[in-house]
């Protein structure tokens, strides 16, 4: 328990350091790409503003990374409520198919009669999102991303109860994909936060970090196992709960009138 609170705890502080560095870079981004827009708009049909186009192009990517960043640094506003986890991976489906692209087919299979978990909405899609964008990298060729849900009864032989788990009825979130697979060296440092194998600007090292946050500062645990040149599986348990789940209109992340 002491080990898992230390690692929280230094997860906290790099969040903290991640974020305001994030927050300032962003800002200086903003400023760096509207001159490039400027320089887009008025040098149109001249080589400059090809070359401007490039800058856009990098500068996006970055913004994009530095609001991973904060994400990662902002789950300190967290608002934890009874969640319907198939409900939550339905309202995102649709973006995940987007951002995964054409050649990766995405299947759902999402139990009947899931208990609640306690979680905030927003954490729960990043944690989804987080998964999706690892499996769709490890997937350059194409293959299969495969999310469903289940429940998972831990008791005390359970050798889930070693690192101070309690026992209990857990809901399972598994994320799979058929991609590259990560070697042991990779599988041993994979929820480091910063520990990145990805192309520099293409990975921030925090995706797992900010799930494995995000799931144990929720009650749960997250195992990983992955078999390189056949895929990697993601595990999530949260613990039940008896609560009824919050409706769409409850949701910060659904709070379009109507749902619609
Ligand atoms: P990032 O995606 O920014 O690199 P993560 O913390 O999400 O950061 O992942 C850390 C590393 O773990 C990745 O760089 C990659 O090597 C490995 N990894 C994560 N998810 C997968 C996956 N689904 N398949 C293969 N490797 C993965």
């Amino acid at each position: 328990d002491e080990v898992r609170q230390q690692r929280t705890q230094r997860l906290e502080s790099l969040g903290q350091l991640a974020g305001g560095v994030a927050h300032d870079f962003n800002n200086l981004l903003a400023v760096i790409l509207n001159y490039a827009e400027f320089i887009v708009e008025d040098g149109a049909g001249t080589p400059f503003a090809e070359d401007a186009k490039q800058i856009l192009r990098a500068g996006q990517r970055g913004s994009d990374l530095t609001h991973q960043l904060l994400a990662f640094a902002r789950r300190e506003v967290i608002r934890p409520v009874p969640l319907d986890v198939n409900r939550v991976i339905a309202e995102v489906e649709q973006m995940l198919t987007r951002s995964i692209g054409e050649h990766i087919e995405l299947s759902t299979t999402l139990a009947d009669g899931l208990p609640s978990v306690v979680a905030d909405p927003g954490q729960l899609e990043q944690v989804l999102v987080n998964l999706a964008v690892n499996a769709r990298d490890a997937m350059p060729e194409g293959g299969r991303l495969t999310v469903d849900t289940g429940t998972v009864t831990v008791d005390d032989e359970h050798s889930m109860t070693r690192d101070g788990f309690k026992p209990g009825l857990y809901v399972r979130l598994r994320v799979s994909d058929t991609g590259t697979g990560m070697p042991r060296d990779v599988q041993d440092k994979a929820f480091e936060p910063f520990f990145t194998t990805k192309p520099s600007g293409a990975g921030t090292g925090l995706g797992l970090a900010t799930v494995y946050g995000i799931v144990v500062q929720a009650g749960g645990t997250v195992r990983l196992y992955s078999e390189p040149g056949l895929g990697t599986t993601i595990t999530i348990l949260l613990p039940a709960t008896d609560a009824e789940p919050l409706t769409a209109g409850g949701s910060p992340c659904a709070d379009l009138p109507g749902g619609a």
